[in-house]
């Protein structure tokens, strides 16, 4: 079983075009995540598929090859489109950026180098139908939850996909998860709906922090921005953290 995953794993794994080695090295590290986010790299980055069971990505995304992570972030977006569909019978989750194959800079972003961030579209919902759909690109969705563009006007942030989205990366041991960027006005949304449903009280603590507007760049009300942490392994090789460490990260 183990054998079969890691066959997999190397499979999917980037090994650059000078890789003239057909052997690889017996303790290649495929997938680790070295640097800060936003002056890092990728070493041997994973790609994500470009279209699974539950998740597929943009066209801008597949055409720019931005599908890339480290081996915890791909794992982690695998399982939690799962754990959505599993629960709530969600649409697929639809993925924008991650990173390129050996990370580094990637236009439009400052971050996304280290292959331990990723842009997620929300779920949306037919406002008349209630029909849950996959996200349709990257539009604004204002304090109601409302898509504010004629392109979506029939659209709505769907809270209980959304929430359990959130719900799922926040109790992720590994990775854990360092924030979750979005709009105060849709994080607003998210708590009033978690609380509501008696939502238990460490994750609603978790998502008080995790849950954030950024200040210096756009509010994120058209897309979730994840980050996680270095694991321990990539820490002892390199991988850095920046920002906060938050009390429940061991
Ligand atoms: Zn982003």
């Amino acid at each position: 079983m183990i054998r079969a995953a890691a066959a997999l794993v190397a499979a999917l794994a980037c090994v650059g075009a000078d890789a003239e080695e057909r052997t690889p090295p017996a303790k290649l590290q495929v997938g680790t995540s070295v640097g800060q986010p936003w002056s890092g790299r990728l070493d041997t980055g994973i790609a994500m598929p470009t279209e699974g069971r539950h998740h597929r990505f943009t066209s801008t995304t597949k055409k720019r090859g931005a599908n890339f992570g480290s081996q915890a972030l791909v794992a982690l977006l695998l399982r939690a489109a799962g754990t959505v569909d599993h629960y709530v019978q969600s649409p697929p989750l639809v993925l924008g950026d991650l990173s390129r194959c050996g990370g580094g800079k990637l236009g439009g972003h400052k971050s996304h180098q280290a292959g331990r961030d990723v842009d997620i579209l929300f779920y949306v919902e037919d406002t008349q139908t209630q029909v849950r759909r996959a996200a349709v690109g990257f539009y604004d969705f204002d304090a109601e939850g409302r898509c504010t563009k004629p392109a979506c006007r029939r659209l709505r942030f769907a809270l209980r996909e959304n929430w359990w989205l959130v719900r799922t990366m926040l109790w992720s041991k590994r990775p854990f998860v360092q924030y979750i960027f979005v709009a105060d006005w849709l994080k607003a949304r998210l708590l009033a709906y978690a609380e509501k449903r008696g939502e238990h009280p460490e994750i609603l603590r978790r998502a008080r922090k995790v849950l954030a507007q950024p200040r210096n760049s756009s509010p994120h009300a058209d897309h979730f921005h994840v980050r996680i942490y270095c694991t321990p392994e990539e820490r002892a090789r390199g991988c850095s953290d920046g920002g906060p460490r938050w009390d429940w990260v061991k």
